[in-house]
Formats: C-alpha cells, sequence, structure tokens
C-alpha cells in the first residue's frame, strides 16, 4: 500500500525544525503555524472569492446606510449606480466603490439638468457642477458638498492619484541591513529586535514606498470608505426628496415633450 504523501511546511521544518501540515482551502494551502500561504494555480478562485465576500459583507453591513429598494429611487439609471457603489463596499473593492461615487453623482447632477432644462448634459464632474451653480439648480449647501466631494476625494480617485491620496501618511520603516546570506534566522531575529523596541523604526511619507503604498491605501481606503458611502447616501436621499419631484417630472414633459408618447403606439382592443 502506498503511503500517503503529506505537505509539510518548509518554513516551519527549517527554522523550528517542526512538521506541520500544510491545510487545503479552495485554491491555497495553508500552514496553520506560521500562516504562509501557497496558490495552487490549478485550482478555481472562485470558492475563495465567494468565502471572502460574503465574510466582507457580514463584517461591514451594520456600518452602512440601510439598503435602498428601487422604489425608494425611481430613477432606474441612479438606482444601478447607487447599487455599484454599495455592492462594492459590501465586497471589500473600496477604491472601486470610492470612484463609483463620484459617477452617481456625476450622474445625478446630469439628470437634474436634464430634468430642468431639457439638455442631455455631455461634460464631466467639473463642468456639470459649474451647470448647476449657474442655473441654480440646487441648494448651496448641497454645491458645497459637491465641490468638496469633487476637490478632494473624486478627482484624486478619478485618476488613481496615489502621492496625492497618501498625503500626510505617515509609515514606521525599520532600516535593517542583513549581513551576508538572508536567512529565515536572521529575519525572525529582525523582527523580534524591532518587536522589542531594541531597533527603532523611522517615520516616513508612504508615498516614498511605492511598494508598500498601494497597500496602505488599501487600508485607507476602507477607513475612508465607509463614511464617504454614508456621506453620498444622505446626500442621494436628499436629493430624491429635493430635486426628482413628480411636479417637476410633470412640468419637464410639458415643457420639452415626451419622447415615449410621441412615439407610434400599437393599441390591443
Ligand atoms: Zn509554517
Amino acid at each position: 500500500m502506498e503511503e500517503e504523501k503529506k505537505n509539510i511546511c518548509a518554513l516551519c521544518y527549517k527554522t523550528d525544525k517542526r512538521e506541520v501540515e500544510l491545510v487545503k482551502k479552495h485554491d491555497t494551502l495553508f500552514c496553520p503555524n506560521c500562516k504562509t500561504t501557497l496558490i495552487l494555480k490549478w485550482e478555481t478562485p472562485l470558492g475563495r472569492y465567494s468565502e471572502m465576500w460574503k465574510e466582507n459583507s457580514e463584517k461591514i453591513y451594520p456600518y452602512l446606510r440601510p439598503d435602498i429598494y428601487q422604489d425608494e429611487m425611481p430613477n432606474p439609471r441612479l438606482f444601478f449606480l447607487y447599487e455599484d457603489c454599495y455592492v462594492n463596499m459590501l465586497i471589500g473593492r473600496y477604491n472601486a466603490a470610492i470612484v463609483l461615487m463620484g459617477v452617481l453623482l456625476e450622474a445625478l447632477m446630469k439628470e437634474r439638468i436634464h430634468l430642468k432644462t431639457g439638455v442631455v448634459f455631455k461634460g464631466a464632474y467639473g463642468p456639470a457642477l459649474s451647470e448647476i451653480e449657474i442655473k441654480n439648480l440646487m441648494q448651496m449647501g448641497d454645491i458645497r458638498f459637491l465641490r468638496e466631494f469633487k476637490d478632494s476625494v473624486r478627482n484624486l480617485y478619478q485618476h488613481a492619484d496615489i502621492e496625492e491620496i497618501l498625503r500626510g501618511t505617515y509609515v514606521r520603516v525599520w532600516p535593517i541591513q542583513f549581513e551576508g546570506e538572508l536567512t529565515a534566522e536572521k529575519l525572525k531575529k529582525a523582527h523580534e529586535q524591532a518587536k522589542d523596541g531594541k531597533i527603532k523604526p523611522l517615520l516616513l511619507p508612504a508615498a516614498n514606498f511605492p511598494a508598500f503604498a498601494a497597500i496602505i491605501k488599501q487600508k485607507r481606503d476602507r477607513a475612508i470608505s465607509i463614511m464617504l458611502f454614508n456621506r453620498v447616501y444622505d446626500f442621494v436621499r436628499g436629493a430624491m426628496v429635493k430635486y426628482f419631484k413628480q411636479e417637476e417630472y410633470d412640468e419637464h414633459k410639458k415643457m420639452f415633450g415626451d419622447k415615449m408618447a410621441e412615439l407610434p403606439h400599437y393599441t390591443i382592443e
């Protein structure tokens, strides 16, 4: 009989002479002791992703404003864009969620312009906001919110300006030089000395370290996206009540006509 071959963690064996069996989960093998993870590229990642999405949604759900249903947001264009933001928040794609908040606000402004002027506005966020301001299509406080969002969030995320996003964010760095060959033992020793405070860290701007900047940004995105999502949500809910009233739709039809009504219709007897 053939003996079953076990997968042993090479790192634990090398550093502690311990035989720790790797555990298979979806498309990964991981060591329960040192947390080393290996990806098995011939397996599908779908199980890993769906588990990650489920865990993330359950964790973040209580921090987000309650769900909106389609009948509470009768404009389907805006409702689908809201869902894009919401679902990305749930599955933990915070950068995407923030970018899409900008898209949602831009579409909301364009819908407002169309409703009041009959014009299908083609410009981007900035020009749409100027149009709203010039034509007095929203209240001052709302215009201020949209402008602040543009300057401090939308422009940076739309153009993936990581330097600007991380401005003012500092990281602790332990500069260590290893003599000779780099081994697991040396790394472990360095880690312990840093942990015990024998080696002191330097405080440096996060944007200076391209290798870590993206990871630091992800952490930061999570924290700010919850706050931003809730602010955008409140703004959009308020806008639905203030700027998309039934009377305004009726008035729009009277002034600019009803494209659907102009079409030749079939008659069902
Ligand atoms: Zn291990």
